[in-house]
């Protein structure tokens, strides 16, 4: 299979790695380590290109455990998540044998790269356990499904409206000043959270519009000002 990955440099050392033009991986290279975040869904070999284009050792972390972000973890020998997400990629990985160690990382966490530092911080509400890497020299987070434009609130170990609201408030007061999403190769400005705060603030069910989304009946509440856009996609039990 051709092995050949379609890829975005964010900054000579960032890079969002792009999977058929639907979900991306992002790649972090330190002086002295480099770190891969997601894995998509791992229909070619991951591993082969990461280390073609890295000359230093390297971690696997998982933002989350959709099967779009977990689903190359198999060819890699070791992979780090949240704890409290462990469950939900077990769920994804629909039993599958597990090939590669998981391994936990922790909210806090500071993992020096060398020349760049990282933090792990808690972007939860798309799911119980997503996570965002936080490059402190660059002042990028990479958040992977937590912050898309079109934010997820569905599905095996989603959290509700409320919390997802006092999450992303959280991250309001982080130091960053743009975002890296998973389904996206754009850079986006730290103030298009404002949107989503502001979509949850106004949100009326009436205003929503009904939809199926992969398989599930689902609510989309629109919001857009200065700022940007954001759309939040749910089923109803997330309402609270
Ligand atoms: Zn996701």
């Amino acid at each position: 299979m051709d092995n050949i990955y379609e890829y975005t440099k964010i900054r000579d050392n960032i890079w969002q790695i792009e999977e058929d033009n639907s979900v991306c991986c992002t790649l972090v290279k330190g002086s002295e380590m480099a770190v891969l975040i997601d894995t998509g869904y791992g229909v070619r070999n991951l591993r082969e290109f990461v280390e073609k284009n890295i000359t230093t050792p390297y971690i696997v972390i998982n933002s989350h455990g959709h099967p779009d972000h977990i689903g190359g973890n198999h060819w890699f020998d070791t992979v780090y998540s949240l704890k409290q997400e462990w469950d939900v990629i077990k769920y994804f990985e629909e039993n599958k044998t597990k090939v590669y160690e998981e391994r936990e990382i922790q909210i806090g966490q500071h993992i020096s790269l060398g020349d760049l530092n990282i933090e792990i911080v808690s972007l939860v509400g798309h799911t119980c356990g997503s996570i965002g890497v936080l490059i402190r020299e660059e002042g990028i987070l990479v958040a992977g499904d937590a912050l898309n434009e079109g934010l997820w609130l569905f599905n095996y170990g989603s959290l509700s409206m409320g919390k997802l609201y006092k999450s992303i408030k959280a991250t309001m007061e982080l130091e960053f000043s743009t975002y890296l999403c998973g389904h996206s190769t754009k850079e986006y400005k730290k103030e298009k959270l404002i949107s989503h705060i502001k979509n949850i603030e106004n949100l009326k069910i009436d205003n929503c519009t009904k939809q199926n989304t992969i398989g599930f009946e689902t609510y989309c509440s629109k919001y857009e000002d200065d700022n940007g856009k954001s759309e939040i996609i749910f089923t109803i039990d997330k309402v609270d």
